[in-house]
């Protein structure tokens, strides 16, 4: 059994070192007491090209990966940052929490998911924590055509109110329970041209999914992913 593991990670060292690219730590924040934004420098990006948003696989521990969604790009200092829910504990928490400015990042590569954000006149955010960095990516790439509106669900009260406070460029309000969420949709589902973006805990973008399709809202205007479970 030892030996298996040493031959994976020997395997997985080597495909890492054919692929890696680096990047550099610029600054560590800390909004709130789960939730960390990294500012980093990632000289081999083509932050140019980006056209919806994109996800990072980092090495978070030794034979460990985890993707993170980036955000707040500048194509010119090839600079971006991501933010990471730790309101839990895992390799990826454990990382960012030891994270240092000027510190090495690896990471394995990069790749886009969902389509372009929609033109329409209403783009309706959906998600758990985990999800800002994904909704800041959105809210960049629809370069302010559109309204944005939309929730984070998060169910600590405390973090709730840190998260109004910690962001509020991003436009959005809080609710507390998916059930908060259905009351929303059903409020918001009939107006307009809207396009609704839901990621997070993947049984809780099924849900609300299934909320939005119970509302009358065709398959096309919701894109959805699911990111942890
Ligand atoms: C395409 C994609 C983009 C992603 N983008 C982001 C991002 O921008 N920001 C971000 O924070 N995460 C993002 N994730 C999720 C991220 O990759 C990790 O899955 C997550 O951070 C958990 O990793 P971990 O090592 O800390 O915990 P794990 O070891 O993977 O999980 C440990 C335990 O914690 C639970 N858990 C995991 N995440 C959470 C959470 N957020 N809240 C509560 N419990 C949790 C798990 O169910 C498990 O029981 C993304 C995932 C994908 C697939």
């Amino acid at each position: 059994m030892e030996q298996t593991t040493s031959i994976k990670h020997r395997i997985t060292g080597l495909l890492e070192s054919a692929i890696a690219k680096k990047g550099i730590v610029l600054y560590v924040l800390q909004h709130y007491a789960g939730m960390y934004e990294v500012r980093m420098h990632l000289p081999e990006a083509r932050m140019d090209a980006w056209n919806r948003p994109q996800h990072i696989k980092f090495k978070v521990a030794a034979g460990k990966y985890r993707d993170y969604t980036a955000a707040i790009w500048d194509e010119h200092t090839k600079s971006c940052s991501i933010y990471i829910d730790t309101a839990h504990e895992g390799p990826g928490s454990e990382w960012v929490r030891k994270l240092q400015p000027g510190q090495q990042l690896v990471y394995l590569g990069m790749d886009s998911y969902g389509k372009p954000p929609a033109d329409c006149s209403t783009h309706v955010f959906l998600g758990d924590p985990s999800a800002i960095g994904h909704f800041f990516a959105l809210m960049q790439l629809t370069n302010g055509l559109g309204n944005i509106t939309g929730n984070i669900i998060v169910s600590n009260p405390q973090y709730r109110a840190d998260f109004s406070q910690a962001f509020p460029s991003l436009s959005i309000g809080t609710l507390g329970t998916t059930a908060e969420a259905e009351s929303f949709i059903a409020g918001c589902s009939q107006r307009g041209d809207k396009q609704f973006y839901l990621a997070g805990n993947s049984y809780m973008v099924h849900g609300l999914r299934k909320m939005l399709k119970q509302q009358g809202v065709a398959a096309h205007q919701v894109q959805a992913q699911g990111f942890w479970k």
